[in-house]
């Protein structure tokens, strides 16, 4: 007889284990991958809208690392009902070039930054309050199609072996690395994108309602670096640089403005480094198709940040929200097509099309500024009232605001400024 499985049952047993990994398998209405803002919220519009959810996530925790400053607009938070202790307000907003400094204040705080993990933990817990079933160290390798193509599963490796994962809907809210899009081959890597590393510390003098911008050669080549308080003693200090601008490693970068103490850093005194926090973000403009038969791609997966200042957070949540709400309705009328999924991708670009193209007008601008130049533009700055400049950052132009600096602010350079973004501004 021919021996061909060894003779003890443990033996056998453990020849199993090691050739044969069970591959478990889960069947649910939408599938989100990625437990980041845009995911979450996906994960809770579409169990608030009664479909069966579940929200994965490869980190042993939601927000385990933090790859974001956290800098948003509280007008923003409140209209997600973010509770009031998830983030430190903000109303005075200083500017810093190597020859010229500019604080714009406000009467009221209109800023915040956000206590990023308190913030993210809470959205997912929103999204678990409505049922959504969160599966952590659940990290998506692969997608599954059937023979049209279309996706119908996710793989992912989880502690306990390989699983599966089916779904009507699956929501990509993976970030920067796209990975169930990228799997099917509808994305490649992004060519353009930022690149941010960051200390949070404890600081000996901190201003709790005061950030900084600190832009020029040598805070960052085509980018900018921050000051951002964070609460009580806790500042967030880091460098943003552009790819392929700059060759600039952020990391290196950073480690040289706290060391030289350069501008405004010196005066925050004694520095505690805390936590280290790196992270890239695309600036691609919108250059992705976001809709899929059976797939949604949102937050940065979908390129929906604001080029200028690398901001998306507020539209993770908001986006995330609008294709929660798509995918129960295309499960619910039983056609879950790209071209019934297609109100997605009409509603996000309708919001912010035109904002992001203007804002990618200005980050075009303010790539190319020399050392002396942005000095000069700190000075056109100046001229903008609290409200002018937030919209600016923000990339919030309202036509009718835009128009009139563009042709009725008195300073030339204002009229300038603003006559660039007119044209796309949306009607
Ligand atoms: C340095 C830096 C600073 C920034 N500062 C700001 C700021 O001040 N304000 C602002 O509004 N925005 C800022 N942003 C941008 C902001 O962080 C993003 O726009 C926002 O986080 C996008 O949310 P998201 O949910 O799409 O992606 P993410 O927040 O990246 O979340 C993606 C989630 O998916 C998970 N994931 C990834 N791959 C897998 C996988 N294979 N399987 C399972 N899970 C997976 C990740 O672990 C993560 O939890 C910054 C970005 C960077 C890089």
């Amino acid at each position: 007889m021919i021996e061909f499985m060894p003779k003890k049952p443990s033996k056998l047993l453990f020849w199993f284990k090691i050739n044969f990994k069970v591959t478990k398998e889960f069947h649910y209405d939408v599938v989100v991958v990625g437990a980041g803002p845009a995911g979450s919220s996906s994960a809770y519009m579409a169990s608030k809208n009664s479909c069966k959810v579940a929200l994965l996530e490869k980190e042993d925790v939601v927000a385990q690392s933090v790859r974001t400053s956290g800098v948003t607009w509280i007008k923003d938070m409140d209209s997600f009902e973010i509770p009031k202790d998830c983030y430190n307000p903000i109303k005075n907003f200083s500017f810093c070039s190597p020859n010229n400094v500019v604080t714009i204040s406000d009467d009221i705080p209109r800023a915040a930054v956000l206590d990023v993990r308190k913030t993210y933990r809470w959205l997912a817990e929103q999204a678990q309050s409505e049922g959504t079933e969160l599966f952590t160290k659940t990290n998506v390798i692969d997608a599954i199609k059937d023979s049209d193509g279309r996706i119908i599963g996710v793989r992912a490796s989880t502690p306990d072996g390989e699983a599966v994962f089916y779904g009507k809907v699956f929501i990509d809210a993976s970030g920067f690395g796209t990975v169930v899009a990228k799997s099917l081959g509808y994305t490649t890597k992004w060519k353009r994108f930022g690149v941010g590393a960051e200390y949070e510390v404890n600081a000996e003098n901190v201003v709790q309602d005061t950030w900084w911008l600190m832009v020029g050669q040598e805070y960052s080549p085509a980018g900018y670096a921050w000051i951002f308080p964070v609460g009580g003693k806790k500042v967030r200090v880091g460098v943003g640089i552009g790819k392929p601008e700059s060759a600039v490693d952020p990391t290196e970068r950073l480690n040289d403005i706290i060391e030289k103490k350069l501008g405004p850093v010196k005066d925050l005194g004694k520095i505690d480094k805390i936590e280290f926090h790196y992270g890239l973000i695309p600036n691609d403009g919108l250059t992705r198709k976001t809709v899929y038969d059976n797939l949604i791609l949102v937050g940065d997966s979908a390129g929906q940040a604001n080029p200028l200042v690398l901001e998306g957070i507020r539209y993770a949540i908001r986006f995330g929200q609008v294709a929660g709400q798509v995918a129960a309705k295309a499960i619910g009328s039983n056609d879950t097509s790209e071209k019934n999924l297609q109100e997605y991708e009409q509603v996000w670009k309708e919001a912010i099309q035109s904002k992001i193209t203007s804002a990618g007008k200005v980050q075009a601008r303010w790539i190319g500024l020399s050392d002396k130049e942005w000095d000069k533009e700190l000075d056109i700055i100046k001229e903008l009232s609290a409200e002018e400049f937030l919209d600016f950052i923000k990339a919030d132009f309202g036509l009718s605001n835009v128009v009139r600096l563009a042709t009725h602010h008195p300073k030339i350079a204002v009229r300038q400024l603003f006559n660039m973004v007119k044209d796309v501004v949306k009607r």
